[in-house]
């Protein structure tokens, strides 16, 4: 299926071998280098309740709001420590849920870091101003009409039009908005439906990608080739009738299968050396896939010289991809692998 039709776009992984010079001066010297991209979870509450949640055993076993002081305690190890350039707020629960996640957000503005953030949508009426000093706004909406969205999310149908709502006010402010689509064997059939919605309350991207199995239970989502099929038709005829200068579609599969199962195209976990995410309560986990397995967490922000330590380098190697679920950065571990340890681009001849 074709994903985009410009490559240079916020969604092409690729754009991590920016990065190789910056990684490969740590493998050279055997150092783990500070994170300068990382996940923030200022909230493990949510309002919704969706069956594919890959952080739905942490929301039950830890649940809590980050404090004013724990997002002191990140901005300080950020600007002081690690020099973190980018951060997502989104997660292990619903960011909105929590208060003081205006702050974080004006904490990071104010010292320059850029910002993506991701939403259910159903709290995104209030403060808009804040929000809107984010760089990037994802809105995981997944439907097109008020009856699946209370299938997929597992609550009232009511809350549907509230998102929708709450969409349509904060489009057309400056701020890109994309309408997020994970596609489910519950949603297949409207994905048509929900790009042209998208189109018609003013976002500018269209982001789907296949949902895969949660890290804790691995037989919940299947494709078959009829699904694949529907779909790839609705994106095509979409792409016809609603893409223009203003309005971009992505489906990306890139780090699927040809039925869309996950694939396993690297040996080890490099990405646990370069990004992490920190939960509610300055918890480090060092994969944002496995959300809730304290085998991948690191310790706490409050803990000095805790990246890059013994135990750090410990977790890298107990890592077994063999037993992990669909990777978000499958194309960090694939550059580690083929770019910083065997050269094979030659990137010094470009
Ligand atoms: S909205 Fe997000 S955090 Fe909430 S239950 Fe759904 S997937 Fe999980
Ligand atoms: S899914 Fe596995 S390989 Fe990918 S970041 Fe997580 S631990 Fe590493």
């Amino acid at each position: 299926m074709k994903e985009w039709h410009n490559k240079y776009n916020s969604f092409n992984s690729m754009k991590a071998l920016v990065h190789v010079p910056y990684w490969k001066k740590a493998y050279d010297t055997n150092t783990i280098a500070p994170p300068l991209f990382v996940s923030v979870d200022p909230s493990a509450i949510c309002q919704l309740n969706c069956k594919h949640c890959n952080a739905a055993e942490a929301l039950q076993t830890k649940q809590g709001m980050m404090s004013k002081e724990t997002v002191d305690q990140l901005i300080q190890v950020f600007k002081n420590q690690w020099f973190t350039a980018s951060i997502c707020i989104g997660g292990g629960g619903e960011p909105l849920t929590n208060d003081n996640t205006y702050y974080l957000i004006d904490q990071l503005k104010e010292n320059n870091i850029q910002i993506a953030f991701v939403t259910n949508g159903v709290k995104l009426n209030k403060n808009i101003e804040t929000i809107l000093k984010c760089d990037y706004l994802g809105i995981s909406v997944d439907c097109a009409t008020s009856k699946t969205f209370s299938v997929v999310k597992g609550v009232n149908e009511d809350i549907f039009n509230t998102v929708i709502r709450n969409i349509s006010n904060i489009t057309s402010k400056g701020l890109e908005i994309c309408y997020k689509y994970l596609l489910l064997p519950t949603n297949y059939n409207e994905i048509y439906d929900a790009i042209k919605l998208a189109k018609n309350i003013g976002c500018d991207l269209f982001h789907m990608r296949p949902g895969s199995d949660p890290w804790f239970d691995r037989n919940m989502i299947r494709f078959n080739e009829n699904i694949i099929k529907i779909v790839e038709e609705q994106i095509n005829r979409a792409r016809s009738d609603f893409e223009d200068d203003n309005f971009k579609i992505f489906s990306v599969v890139n780090k699927f299968s040809e039925n869309w199962s996950p694939k396993l195209t690297f040996n080890k976990c490099y990405t646990c050396l370069t990004t992490c995410y920190i939960s509610f309560d300055g918890t480090i986990g060092l994969c944002c896939d496995r959300r809730g397995d304290n085998s991948i967490e690191l310790g706490n922000i409050s803990e000095s010289n805790i990246w890059g330590s013994e135990k750090h380098k410990n977790i890298h190697n107990s890592i077994d991809v063999k037993q992990c679920p669909r990777c978000t950065f499958s194309s960090v571990n694939e550059i580690y692998e083929n770019v910083i340890i065997k050269d094979r681009m030659f990137y010094n001849f470009f």
